[in-house]
């Protein structure tokens, strides 16, 4: 993935896959807890763990013309406990391991804020960071993919509450990560227009969103 000329706001790190643009449907991954498996604060190689059917999902996704994009906060950065050598370190690797069972990811954009570690921590901050839709927004308009056309799939409420923000399809709960300890407040984010599928793990994400129809071919 290579970074775009883009104009983002210092603390936020986006990559994309050349020609990814204009894809119709998209799938936002959480990564730590999500994704990977939680490690808090992950930013050693030696951690790196694939979340069981995360390599599945990625790769469902991917032969379905679904554009797949990891989104994470790595307020890591900002409390000073790794720099974005060592982000960067950790996401070669969780593609390194993708694409050794077939699956890539077409974007991912992440951001360092935390709010009692950001100098000067303020809105802008907080859209950036999920529960705020900045990341999600971004993402999705270099992806050419409208936020109705798109689901999350994350272990926070956070990333739930950053999902309805943003104005997606849904999104799905999962229990991995920090899911179980988040579950009521994940689910407390459903309203009208927005819903929010419980899942026990990753691969029951998958069989919901298949359900969803979303896996039905977009390429
Ligand atoms: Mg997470």
């Amino acid at each position: 993935m290579t970074a775009p000329p883009a104009k983002l706001p210092a603390g936020v790190r986006l990559a994309l896959t050349p020609g990814v643009e204009r894809r119709r449907v998209a799938l936002l991954l959480d990564r730590d807890g999500t994704l990977v498996h939680e490690k808090n604060y992950l930013h050693r190689l030696a951690d790196v763990r694939l979340q069981a059917g995360a390599a599945t999902l990625v790769r469902t996704a991917n032969a379905a013309g679904i554009a797949v994009a990891a989104v994470s906060n790595q307020s890591g950065i900002d409390r000073g406990m790794f720099g974005w050598d060592a982000y960067d370190a950790v996401e070669a690797e969780i593609d390194r391991r993708l694409r050794a069972r077939g699956a890539r990811l077409d974007a991912r954009i992440a951001n360092g804020y935390h709010p009692d570690h950001t100098r000067g921590w303020g809105a802008r901050h907080a859209h950036w960071r999920k529960p705020g839709p900045g990341m999600l927004l971004l993402v999705l308009e270099r992806l050419g993919v409208r936020p109705k056309r798109a689901w999350m799939v994350g272990d926070m409420a956070s990333d739930a509450a950053a999902a309805k923000a943003a104005g997606l399809a849904g999104a799905v709960h999962v229990e991995t990560g920090h899911g179980r300890a988040q579950r009521q407040a994940a689910l407390a984010a459903a309203s009208r227009g927005f819903r929010v599928l419980p899942a026990h793990s990753v691969g029951e994400a998958q069989a919901l969103l298949a359900a969803e129809g979303l896996f039905s071919s977009h390429s």
